[in-house]
Parts: C-alpha cells; sequence; structure tokens
C-alpha cells in the first residue's frame, strides 16, 4: 500500500513539472500594436509580382518590385 502511495506521489510531482515546463516554453505575444489595416497591393509593371505599395518602387505613375525591374523597364 505504502507503495502505491509513494507512486501516486512521484506521479504526481511529475505531472505538476511537466505543466510547469509547458507553461514556461509558450512564446509571449508580440509587443507592440497589432496592425489591422490592410495594406494596397500593386503589380509590378516588370514582372506582374504583386508587392505592397509600402514596399514597391515607384517611377512616375508605375510600380515596380525592385529597383532592377524599374531599370530593366528603362523608367
Ligand atoms: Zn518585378
Amino acid at each position: 500500500m505504502k507503495y502505491l502511495l509513494l507512486l501516486l506521489l512521484v506521479g504526481y510531482v511529475v505531472w505538476r513539472w511537466r505543466a510547469g515546463q509547458r507553461a514556461r516554453t509558450v512564446p509571449p505575444r508580440p509587443a507592440g500594436p497589432v496592425q489591422t489595416e490592410p495594406i494596397a497591393m500593386v503589380a509590378c509593371a516588370g514582372c506582374g509580382l504583386h508587392v505592397p505599395i509600402t514596399q514597391a518602387v515607384t517611377a512616375g505613375a508605375q510600380y515596380f518590385c525592385s529597383a532592377s525591374h524599374r531599370e530593366a523597364a528603362g523608367v
């Protein structure tokens, strides 16, 4: 009977230890405001790739995915 109690005690300790390990491995939420506004996407005039307008390279009224595509278009 005392071995059963000892086994239950060891099992309880292991279960509590593993629950503590899991709680520590949960990644923290990212700090800062969460972006809720959608970003407009534009198509590259050179290859057609859609990129966020904030990362697009502009030349006049045209958008490009990179400076090399803008130069390849001769703009
Ligand atoms: Zn492109």
